[in-house]
């Protein structure tokens, strides 16, 4: 048993209210728990309403439904988003909303599901709720991300404990990395955090570089070029109306926007991914003028292949992280199997679309601005990691002088 574990677990439903989604008076709030995860997810009822919420809409999910539909259910419901459900999303949007998310699943939990059924999916719910995901990614309301245990996960992570022991130590981690102890200061604690962060952003932001050159032992030689007006961001966000959130928790990581068309070389993942319930292992992906022309994984490559052929703009990256080698979650060397905890334990790229405020204005831009600004578009959004002990980072300013931003895995300043 985990001592305190009630103190720690109202403390962590608080946190995700007041730092992550930092619910106003009167907002509306769209809740996603999986049905396992009830315990916390009404306690995040009860602080939303505590905060003066106008409504708690919950939406669960139910993972054993999930995969029976994605195994057994009729071939054409993937390809199809229902009408009613994109009006949902709409709704949420005319409401201002914000989004809060609990992520709980088995990693391997599609494991076996015909990729093309995913894909088909995955296009028609990313195009049908492309409005939303658009205001999401531009900060136009409050979201966040966190995640609550359930035995399947818990056993993938700690495969030799017994069920009960792996979900202990999974919520012990979970608890440690969100800088949780049930004394009441976590919120304080993530407030130092986020003024740490924001020192380390305006730092490299003061630097403005036209390209980091990575390299590593793994075989990593790989050119990113960064837009003329990038912005480096970590931590918090601001929306329009100016309310701070944080919209990953944990987060450790301070990210941009490589230009699109700017990247060029072969990079080795450090890590495997999780991807769609299944693992890809040991890969690279090579690009040329921004597109990857080539991936190989030993494990799982078709997989890999589906997701960046999901749409063109798939084909190219949206994002690159920092993250120190000595971090928090890396120190606690676990593999989490779950993106939201092991891109915080890496320097990290993502294939697919670009945050729109990764380029100074960005967020008020056309697509067709935005893309012109440097930034990535598409419906699919991947990270995968590639920050290893030995990582070098270089980066070259736009007068031509080189300054050492990463070495031997962690930044060099
Ligand atoms: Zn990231
Ligand atoms: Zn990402």
């Amino acid at each position: 048993m985990i001592e305190n574990f009630d103190a720690k677990l109202k403390e962590y439903a608080h946190l995700l209210v007041e730092i992550g989604v930092n619910v106003q008076p009167g907002q509306t709030v769209r809740l996603r728990p999986e049905v396992s995860c009830a315990g916390l997810a009404r306690m995040c009822v009860e602080a939303c309403y505590d905060r003066g919420a106008r409504e708690v809409v919950l939406e669960w999910d139910d993972d054993f439904v999930l995969r029976q539909k994605f195994l057994r259910g009729a071939e054409d419901i993937f390809g199809d988003f229902p009408a009613y459900e994109k009006a949902r999303f709409d709704w949420y949007l005319e409401q201002g909303a914000v989004d809060l998310s609990i992520l709980g699943s088995d990693p391997e939990l599609l494991k076996g599901v015909d990729p093309a059924r995913m894909q088909a999916y995955r296009r028609a719910a990313g195009n049908a709720v492309r409005a939303y995901s658009d205001a999401l990614d531009a900060n136009k309301f409050q979201w966040s991300v966190a995640a609550h245990p359930v035995p399947s996960w818990a056993k993938k992570v700690f495969p030799d404990l017994t069920e009960a022991e792996a979900m202990d130590a999974l919520w012990e981690a979970i608890f440690s990395v969100c800088r949780i102890d049930g004394d009441g200061k976590a919120i304080q604690r993530w407030r130092e955090h986020i003024d740490a962060t924001a020192r380390r952003c305006e730092k490299l932001n003061g630097y403005n570089f036209r390209s980091l050159h990575y390299t590593n032992s793994l075989g990593t030689d790989l050119t990113v070029q960064l837009p003329e007006n990038h912005v480096w961001a970590g931590g918090s966000e601001k929306t329009d109306a100016g309310v701070e959130f944080v919209p990953n928790m944990p987060t450790e990581e301070i990210f941009t926007a490589p230009k699109w068309d700017g990247v060029d070389g072969r990079v080795y993942a450090a890590m495997p991914l999780a991807l769609d319930g299944n693992l890809v292992k040991d890969f690279y992906l090579d690009f040329e003028g921004g597109r990857i022309v080539d991936v190989h994984a030993e494990q799982g490559e078709e997989v890999l292949r589906h997701s960046i052929d999901v749409d063109e703009g798939s084909r190219y990256l949206g994002e690159a992280a920092l993250v120190p080698f000595d971090s928090p979650i890396r120190n606690k060397g676990i593999l989490f199997y779950e993106t939201l905890f092991d891109e915080n334990a890496s320097c990290h790229f993502a294939f697919g679309s670009a945050y729109p405020t990764c380029v100074k204005g960005g967020a008020d831009m056309t697509e067709a601005q935005q893309k012109a600004a440097g930034l990535n578009q598409s419906i699919n959004h991947v990270d995968f990691m590639v920050g290893t002990a030995d990582l070098s980072i270089v980066g070259t300013t736009h007068d031509g002088k080189e300054v050492p931003v990463f070495v031997d895995g962690n930044f060099a300043f």
